[in-house]
């Protein structure tokens, strides 16, 4: 999943920023009694399900694990965004009755295409029939939402011809924007654990743990600042993360982290009803996350980016406190 270009775009629309002052939260709603209350609320979503095997679970062992830490966490409804085409591969073998686990259990399900193809390189007319093989498998399931969410969250790039033109088809198809509105790119942090598990290199689990809960919960922060001051409000928030043997182990962890930090844990159902849920925001490259492109759009000074948020920067950390240091080869005398 390397994201490299956009990234380097929304970079350095970042880095333009950076001498950007912050602005005075709105995040609070006045009640009859004009008694201020904070909200913070935020919907966890998994995508590419079933996903593959990560480092340290079969896919089966993970859904089990990450079931019972949502239950244990008191997360109600969490939706989880279906790959189909992942049902066919090695990792997906009883991705249906995993599926349906999720869902016996309370969540919802919605679709994430067939195949996971980027818009930008995939014309319209195809990618308009993805979804409907998609949807073809998904419509009528127990827990089935009518949400479409973008892989790689690319609504077209620079196309704009293409991305009104999936707009209009999922309109026709009753299906809406699964839009993410907090990102901290799980999916890297997932990579790198892949590849140092078939490297042999043992890591350390808790600065792994440390790492994930940073990477999430700063992105989450990031998010929410540059929301509020692109809305004046901190809307119902959807975070993406994906279906990762990490989650399975952390999620418990970082729904403990953002309680404490005031934050309700809420339904995607909730988020989802949010008003932004009809914003489609047109600025020049059309990718990431919705809050991202609505700042964009608005001309909004995003806040200062935590390292955390780089990639590049997850990286050199993962290598310096996660992977633990070999046993030195004994040389012989
Ligand atoms: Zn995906």
């Amino acid at each position: 999943m390397n994201l490299s270009r956009p990234q380097q775009i929304f970079t350095a629309f970042v880095v333009f920023a950076l001498a950007a002052c912050a602005s005075p939260s709105a995040n609070t709603i006045t009640t009859a009694s004009d008694k201020i209350i904070e909200t913070k609320r935020i919907a966890l979503t998994f995508d590419d399900v079933p996903r593959m095997a990560g480092a340290f679970f079969t896919p089966e062992e993970r859904t089990a694990k990450l079931i019972s830490a949502l239950e244990q966490a008191g997360v109600e409804q969490a939706a989880f965004f279906v790959t189909t085409g992942n049902l066919s591969e090695p990792d997906g073998l009883r991705g249906e009755e995993r599926i349906a686990a999720y869902v016996a259990a309370g969540h919802v399900i919605a679709n994430h295409s067939a195949s996971h193809s980027h818009l930008r390189q995939t014309p319209a007319a195809a990618y308009l029939a993805d979804i409907d093989t998609a949807e073809a498998w998904l419509k009528g399931r127990p827990g089935y939402r009518p949400w479409f969410r973008h892989p790689y969250l690319d609504e077209g790039g620079r196309d704009k011809a293409k991305r009104d033109a999936i707009r209009a088809g999922l309109a026709e198809r009753g299906l809406r924007n699964g839009y993410v509105t907090a990102d901290g790119s799980d999916w890297h942090l997932e990579a790198l654990t892949i590849k140092a598990a078939e490297a042999g290199k043992p890591m350390d689990m808790k600065a792994l743990r440390k790492l994930y809960l940073q990477t999430q919960l700063s992105g989450i922060d990031y998010h929410d600042v540059l929301a509020k001051r692109t809305l004046g409000r901190s809307p119902a928030h959807v975070m993406l993360l994906h279906e990762t043997d990490l989650a399975a182990m952390f999620i418990g962890d970082l729904v403990t982290e953002l309680r404490r930090e005031g934050w309700t844990i809420i339904t995607a159902d909730e988020a989802f009803a949010d008003p932004i849920n009809t914003a489609m925001p047109d600025v020049p490259y059309s990718y990431g996350t919705l809050i991202g492109s609505m700042a964009w759009e608005q001309d909004i000074q995003p806040p200062f980016s935590p390292i955390w948020m780089s990639t590049d920067m997850a990286s050199r950390i993962f290598e310096r406190q996660v992977i633990k240091a070999q046993a030195p080869i004994e040389s012989p005398q």
